[in-house]
């Protein structure tokens, strides 16, 4: 059983000696970086669930690939009960670091993947299904963290790949040469990339015949020659690197997008999973998604939990815990958090297996999913910056509190209840700062709209998936109407 802890991950990422621009500085002492290691410890905690006696059942589970006990996070899933796991332990996740965890886009890429590399071998008589398999494997044996890479930058959005100025706007096959492809582009908003062992390249879209050479699927080390990292920046991120953690709000946890770049990347034949085949790319893209929009109903409320467990406790600080219309909007922020948890367990429990054997979730309710959580997180934010107060925006510094002069002012006009001690008040202030407002709203707020695909994307699938055909005769037959 190869199921690693926190630490061994933490060794093994540092080990791999990745290079990244940080804040306009080259640094590949990223472990270090102050910016850097929340993200990591986030990262971390996926490996310490499955040691920790409370949750090792849900984060652990036997592979058919290779025969033995996993992390979750590497998973196939082999039933609707795995997919609804998936979602319990992303919750998990969530609540416990209070931002994104960053390793399920990996998860997903690859569950997405196996099905769809089954059903292109069938119809190209091509050999992917069993290369990915072998993959994955390793993957899973090792225990590693993989970045799913989809975003192309896009260039002119009223444009086709191949229509574009730059080719690369769309990370495409540059060059064919024994044993393998050549690629060049970039994927954007890279969520934990930095903190990966291995990136799965995927098409960005459905491509179209003449675009076969943006339709590749491959998997490359995150140190491969040729592969550029731009650090994202996120809503004051620099408080990360104060002296005192208090204005932080997260004092551990952080997430990380990244800018990444493939320049002349040589990518060998067995890494190779799609090469053209048009016809499945979209099948990929809409997979991935899905799995990925799923997601969201378990990650997001485990955010939502924190901001909830906040709103709730700086309440009770300020000393209106008890007030009716305080417990109102609390309860309306539960109400609003578990609607998206219950789609979250409607897509997973009524998904369904595919030719290749894994599950794939239920793709209408995995879209009607994720277009709630383009909505309610936002609400769940209001609610909150609501009950917190304005202080919530205009607190002194953790300097000024630590200041000789300043510090005896603030401690004595920010006193509330006088059960709460001014500091923890703060504390849990800067946490929903942090989430409504800073670096954390990323992950929670502007991630919740457009990561997985903004709110279009979902009405599109939402609008295929309908069968409102379906609804519509059976209205006719109802009302004996022609
Ligand atoms: Fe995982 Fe959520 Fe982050 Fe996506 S946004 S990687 S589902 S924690």
């Amino acid at each position: 059983m190869t199921i690693k802890t926190g630490d061994d991950y933490l060794a093994s990422i540092k080990s791999l000696g990745l290079e990244a621009h940080v804040m306009g500085e080259k640094t590949d002492h990223l472990p270090e970086h102050g910016l850097v290691k929340p993200s990591q410890q986030a990262v971390a905690l996926t490996f310490d669930g499955a040691h920790d006696p409370e949750t090792c059942e849900l984060f652990c589970v036997e592979s058919d690939l290779c025969n033995d006990t996993i992390n979750r996070f590497t998973h196939l899933h082999r039933s609707t009960d795995d997919l609804v796991n998936k979602v319990k332990m992303q919750r998990f996740c969530g609540i416990k670091t209070a931002c994104c965890f960053q390793r399920c886009v990996g998860l997903d890429a690859a569950n997405a993947i196996f099905s769809t590399t089954f059903e292109c071998d069938q119809r190209h008589n091509t050999a992917y299904h069993q290369r990915f398999k072998d993959y994955w494997k390793w993957v899973q044996t090792e225990d590693l963290v993989v970045d799913g890479a989809m975003t192309d930058p896009k260039g002119d959005r009223g444009k086709r790949p191949k229509d574009q100025i730059d080719p690369d706007l769309y990370l495409r096959v540059k060059e064919r040469r024994n044993g393998g492809v050549v690629i060049n582009g970039a994927k954007l908003h890279q969520t934990g990339m930095l903190n990966s062992h291995e990136i799965l390249v995927m098409p960005t879209m459905a491509m179209r015949p003449g675009e076969e050479t943006w339709a590749i699927c491959c998997a490359i080390p995150t140190n491969t020659k040729g592969v550029r990292y731009i650090y994202g920046r996120q809503v004051s991120d620099t408080r990360k690197l104060e002296a005192s953690g208090l204005d932080v709000g997260n004092p551990v946890y952080g997430g990380q997008e990244v800018m990444t770049v493939f320049e002349d990347v040589f990518v060998p034949a067995e890494r190779i999973f799609m090469d053209g085949e048009i016809d499945f790319s979209g099948i990929l893209v809409e997979r991935f998604a899905s799995y990925h929009r799923q997601s969201y109903g378990g990650c997001k409320v485990g955010v939502g939990d924190a901001l909830i467990g906040a709103t709730a406790l700086i309440a009770s600080m300020n000393g209106v815990g008890g007030a009716s219309h305080i417990r109102d909007k609390i309860v309306e922020m539960i109400h609003l958090n578990e609607t998206l948890y219950s789609c979250g367990i409607a897509c997973s429990a009524t998904g369904e297996q595919t030719p290749a054997g894994n599950y794939q979730v239920n793709l209408l309710l995995a879209n009607v999913c994720k277009l709630n959580v383009t909505r309610f997180p936002y609400e769940l934010a209001r609610l909150a910056t609501d009950v917190a107060g304005g202080l919530l925006g205009t607190m002194p510094s953790a300097a000024d509190l630590a200041d000789e002069v300043a510090g005896p002012y603030i401690k004595k006009y920010l006193a509330a209840s006088p059960d709460g001690d001014v500091v923890d008040r703060i504390k849990v202030l800067r946490l929903i700062e942090n989430l409504v407002a800073g670096a954390g709203s990323v992950g929670y707020l502007i991630e919740s709209m457009h990561g997985a695909g903004p709110p279009m994307a979902q009405r599109i699938m939402i609008g295929r998936q309908a069968n409102l055909e379906g609804k519509i005769a059976r209205v006719k037959d109802l009302l004996g109407v022609n």
